[in-house]
């Protein structure tokens, strides 16, 4: 039986809602054998994870959902929001440790913001939502949606981002983000695989505007390769059905490492464990690749 692979999986470290050790417990459950751990630009879940591990049986790939933004040279290029997973990448290196402790600090702020924003027209307020952030956690929408879904707004965090916390929303406000092409080299710096997390979907904005010809995608996708970029996150929910194809094409072009993954947030989304997953072999392309952290077991 080959390996069951899931690399994309959140905590109560960012927006999830499993704590650490739940998540090493569910996974197994699900029949997972080898979990990475990405949280929102932190790995302090990574500590009790690898506490839980021992006699589950699971390998755990450390990890990280660096947030990051693409801003195209023309005049009036709105910035577009995107996720880098960084595998294996060691979460003291200084220059990561800086960059993850800048993007929580903006987005603290932000969060804040927005509910000021909020409260114009709904009962919410910050000390709220606080409460419902853990410690130390990457503050997210997800943690004003809970207080939303508690006052009884919205039946589930896919409502309430359908309503006031979408991002063309007027409630919205955005936060700081590194440039991808300057993720990209942090991940590698601090010894991670870098892999474009869910790059094209629907609704979310993509690292490379999709809607021209593939010799042109093929292009824009070149630059990050140029930089560093490993691999790309294809078999994933959110991609449409036709964008897996582009990104497969896009994948063989430059010979990138191909994954599939669940994105699990517990029940805060419907994402489930094993989902999607990865072959064993672009794992090794990965493992390969990592010189921070390696696997734990
Ligand atoms: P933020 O990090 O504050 O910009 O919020 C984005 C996070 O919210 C993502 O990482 C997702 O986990 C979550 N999210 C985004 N869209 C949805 C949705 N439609 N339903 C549930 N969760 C979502
Ligand atoms: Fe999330
Ligand atoms: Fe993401
Ligand atoms: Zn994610």
């Amino acid at each position: 039986m080959p390996a069951v692979i899931d690399l994309h999986a959140h905590t109560t470290a960012s927006d999830g809602d499993d704590r650490p050790s739940e998540l090493i417990g569910h996974a197994r459950a699900a029949g997972i054998d080898v979990l990475a751990l990405t949280d929102h630009d932190t790995m302090s879940g990574l500590e009790e994870a690898r506490d839980a591990l021992s006699g589950s049986g699971l390998t755990l790939l450390p990890g990280i959902e660096l947030s990051a933004q693409v801003i195209d040279q023309e005049p009036r290029a709105v910035p577009r929001s995107v996720h880098l997973l960084g595998y294996g990448v060691d979460p003291h290196n200084p220059v990561l440790a800086h960059e993850m402790e800048k993007i929580r600090a903006h987005r603290d702020d932000r969060l804040r913001l927005m509910v000021d924003k909020l409260a114009t027209d709904f009962h919410i307020s910050w000390d709220e939502v606080r409460q419902a952030i853990p410690p130390g956690a990457t503050p997210g929408r997800p943690h004003i949606a809970e207080i939303l879904i508690q006052k009884g707004y919205f039946p589930d965090t896919t409502a309430a981002f359908e309503g006031p916390l979408r991002a063309d929303g007027p409630y919205h406000v955005p936060h700081y983000a590194p440039r991808l092409h300057r993720a990209i080299q942090v991940i590698r710096d601090a010894g991670g695989v870098p892999v474009l997390a869910h790059p094209y979907t629907g609704a979310r904005s993509g690292a490379v505007l999709h809607d021209q010809p593939l010799a042109r995608v093929i292009e824009h996708y070149q630059v990050f390769v140029e930089a560093g970029l490993a691999g790309l996150e294809i078999d994933h929910r959110e991609n449409t059905e036709e964008g897996k194809d582009v990104l497969r094409a896009v994948a063989s072009e430059f010979s990138l490492i191909r994954t599939g993954s669940s994105d699990y947030h517990g029940t805060r989304k419907p994402n489930q464990l094993g989902e999607n997953t990865t072959a064993p072999a672009e794992l090794e392309r990965i493992l390969e690749q990592a010189t921070g952290l390696s696997v734990l077991s």
